[in-house]
């Protein structure tokens, strides 16, 4: 897929295959792989492949989109035994959330105890 200079970004070399990564679950349009820094014992990272800023944007843009990253999240979180436990579903939006990568992107967060409300 030829994409604009201005849309690339780290997520969408990970999902080009062109920076490594652990995939966890690779479905037509979404892919899940491990954050890099974990602050949890399940700490993986959903992305949409096309290169969308941040969850409200790709709520305006393509809803049905997001629907389908949550459902992943969802495959991920069943899938790593946290269904009855419970999970987190984190999508940081800007400079005070701490967005770092302006692809968006789910973190999906389990496997101990998470404080409420976050630091
Ligand atoms: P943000 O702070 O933007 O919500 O989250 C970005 C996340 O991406 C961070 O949790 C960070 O650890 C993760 N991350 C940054 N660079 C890489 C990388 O090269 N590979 C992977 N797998 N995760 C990364
Ligand atoms: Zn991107």
């Amino acid at each position: 897929m030829i994409r604009a200079m201005s849309e690339r970004c780290l997520f969408c070399d990970i999902v080009a295959g062109e920076v490594p990564a652990t995939v966890i679950r690779n479905s037509e349009h979404v892919l899940s792989f491990l954050d890099i820094n974990p602050q949890a014992p399940t700490h993986v990272l959903v992305v949409p492949k096309a290169h969308h800023v941040d969850v409200g944007s790709l709520a305006a843009d393509n809803p049905e989109l997001l629907g389908e990253v949550v459902r992943e999240a969802a495959r991920v979180a069943d899938n790593a035994g946290l269904a009855d436990r419970g999970w987190r579903l984190v999508f940081n939006v800007g400079p005070d959330a701490g967005q770092t990568v302006l692809h968006i992107h789910g973190h999906i967060l389990g496997g101990r105890g998470l404080a409420w409300p976050p630091g």
